[in-house]
Order: structure tokens, then sequence, then C-alpha cells
């Protein structure tokens, strides 16, 4: 079983927070798609003869590749996909893209599962994080979406801006409520370095939203889905029944992918590689004949460490005995020693011979992780 990734690293504007690799100069995205097409080429060999279960667009914003982009990308994957033993198919799309046109002829593709970048329901929310969306189109979008057949479908949503109040953030989640989509994402406002946003923090032109507010915030995120029937999955994520994020899901459970595309990472289970992180510097190389990643490798700590950040962060926990089965008894040991004071706190509980974050340790799960990390 294998994912694989495809990045579209294309954007019509730049929202002040954002750091993901994208470019909004779209003059070379018909040769960058002809060299995603190249590289699967290149590279599909590496998936060995593992049944593909799930392909992720992701950006960027795929949502701006037009209809022969999409066509020759899922012609090539075609080559190494059997659509009909894949069990996901997940398309990144802007709410401004989402037009009837797009939905049908998404239909005819074998997309079966949208992510849509919602963020807020809240216009000023949306025009400070420079979105190119309004609310109210992305209600119709969502609402298109769904009644197109797109039942599952997932929205990302960002709290903790500033002078965001909790009545605002509450105002979003109801409304994300009234919609019904399956699963959820949301995230605090992050203030990566480099980014507009993080400019202008430094010039003192907006003000963090306090730690407090935040945590009530996700406090309420909290509340608010359970009320509606979504599992709390993974810290940011929300699925109602069955509905998991299941190539997502996947990455926490180190099942290998393919990643394709400018500044896209691949996995095998113990190596990681990464394409170059400029796009003329990727389409050079696949123009080439030529893979350009950079590879990384995992010591045996370096997997341990992994099994404990990926597997607390999720609803199913860390799985005892297999800790031991992979990484030996006193790597075991130590990690219940490690665990033993987050457990007589409340951060963590040990049941079914699983270790999971409580809710109280949701609050500070990264450092409950890190004091399980094996340091030499
Ligand atoms: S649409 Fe997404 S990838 Fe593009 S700039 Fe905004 S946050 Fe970044």
């Amino acid at each position: 079983m294998a994912g694989i990734y495809v990045h579209i690293p294309f954007c019509t504007s730049r929202c002040i927070y954002c750091d993901f690799f994208s470019s909004t100069d779209s003059s070379l995205r018909g040769g960058y798609v002809d060299a995603v097409c190249r590289e699967l080429a290149l590279r599909g060999g590496e998936l060995a003869d593992e049944v593909v279960s799930t392909v992720y667009f992701g950006g960027g914003t795929p949502s701006t590749l037009s209809a022969g982009e999409r066509e020759r990308l899922f012609r090539a994957l075609s080559t190494v996909v059997d659509w009909s033993a894949c069990d996901e198919v997940t398309f990144e799309v802007n709410p401004d893209d989402v037009t009837p046109a797009f939905i049908a002829a998404l239909r005819d593709t074998p997309v079966n599962r949208l992510s849509m970048g919602v963020q807020s329901f809240d216009d000023s929310d949306l025009a400070f994080l420079r979105r190119r969306h309004t609310a109210l189109a992305a209600v119709e979008a969502v609402t298109r979406c769904l009644e197109a057949g797109y039942d599952n479908m997932s929205i990302d949503l960002i709290y903790g801006l500033p002078g965001q109040t909790l009545a605002g953030w509450d105002g979003n989640l109801q409304r994300a409520m009234s919609l019904g989509v399956p699963h959820i994402s949301a995230y605090s406002l992050i203030y990566e370095e480099g980014t507009a946003l993080w400019r202008m923090r430094e010039r003192g032109v907006v003000k963090e939203c306090d730690e407090d507010t935040s945590l009530q915030m996700f406090e309420r995120l909290i509340d608010v889905l359970a009320a509606h029937g979504y599992e709390h999955y993974e810290i940011s994520n929300f699925a109602r029944a069955g509905r998991y994020a299941r190539h997502n899901t996947s990455y926490w459970q180190g099942i290998p992918y393919l990643g394709l595309g400018a500044a896209a990472h691949s996995y095998d289970g113990r190596c990681r590689r990464v394409n170059p992180l400029s796009l003329p510097a990727y389409m050079r190389a696949i123009n080439e004949n030529r893979v350009a990643y950079a590879e990384e490798c995992e010591t045996f700590d370096m997997l341990y460490n992994e099994r404990i950040l990926t597997s607390l962060r999720t609803c199913w926990g860390l799985d005892v005995k297999r800790l031991e089965t992979d990484f030996g008894p006193e790597r075991t040991q130590y990690c219940l020693e490690q665990a033993r004071p987050h457990i007589e706190a409340g951060r963590l509980a040990f049941a079914d011979g699983r270790l999971r974050i409580t809710r109280a340790g949701l609050f500070t799960s990264d450092d409950v992780m890190s004091d399980l990390f094996w340091v030499d």
C-alpha cells in the first residue's frame, strides 16, 4: 500500500500567512504539468509493486489547473494507479474556482474527495488574510460541491487571528456546522518567518492573539465539533464516521508515498526525498531526464522519535507492543518511564496497550511528546 502526492505550486494571489512553496506566476504551469508527468515516468518504479491506495493533489492551488492540465496528469497517473483499487483521491480547491463547470468536469475524473481552503466565514477575517474569496462565495462553493455529490469533503479553518473574539470564532464554527461537511481541519494562525504576516508583526502593525484566547478557541472547537458528531482523530483534524483523511492518516502511520513536483517530499519507510524548492531547478532536472531530490535517511533513533510524534498526534495513540517489536525493550522501557509523570498528571492515558494524549494533554502536546523522545 502506498500513496502519491502531487504538488501544484501555483496560486492566483498570495495569502499573508502562507509559507507553502507556491508562485503567483502561472506562465510556467503548462510546462510544469508536463514535468510532473515526466517525473512520474522516471520515478514510478519507486512504488515497486505497491497498490496505490491514496492520491492527493495539494498546493498551492490545484483548482487553478486547466481542464487540459488535469487531464494530462490523470492520464500519466493512470499508468501506475489502478483507480478501482484507489480508496481516496483528494483535490484541494479554492472556493473561487468552484464554478458549476469546474465541479461538473471534476466529477468526470477519479477525484472522490475535496479539501477546500475556507479559513473563515467572516469577510473581515478573509480580507485580513488576503484570501481571494468572500464568506458567501465559500458557502456557495461548499454547497455546490455537496450537491454535485462530493459528500466526502473537508474544509480548513484558521483561528487565533489578531483581534478575533471568541464570539467571532463561535460564529465561524456555527456556520461550518450548518453546512454539514464531514471533515474539518482547524489550525491556529502561525507567524511563519518570511511571510507578510510575520513582517507585519515585526513592524507592530498586528498584535498576536494572546495564548489564553487561542486555547479557549481550541477548547470551543473541540466541544462544538464533538457535540455535532465529529471525532477528534488528530490534533487539528475532526471527522464524522468513516470520513478520516486517509492520505494524511497514512503519513502518521509511516506508509510510503511518492511525492511529485517541486518541493514535494517522498518517503519509503526509512528515507525521505525532497525535490528542489525552485520551479526552474525542478523543471530543468526533469527535462534532462534526471531526478534532483535531496535524500535523508533516518537513523534508528530518528525513526523511534518519529513513531512517538506521529502516533501520539492521533486518537489511535502509540501501540506499545509494536514499539517494543520495532525498537526493542530498552527504548520501550524508556518511553514508559518518561510517560509516567504525564500519566500521573492526566496528560497521557495508558489503556489497551496504547498510550494516548488526553484532552488535558492536548494543550501541551508538543512538550509531552518531546519528553518521550530518545536523546543521546
Ligand atoms: S491559496 Fe494556499 S498555498 Fe496559495 S497562497 Fe493562499 S494559503 Fe498559500
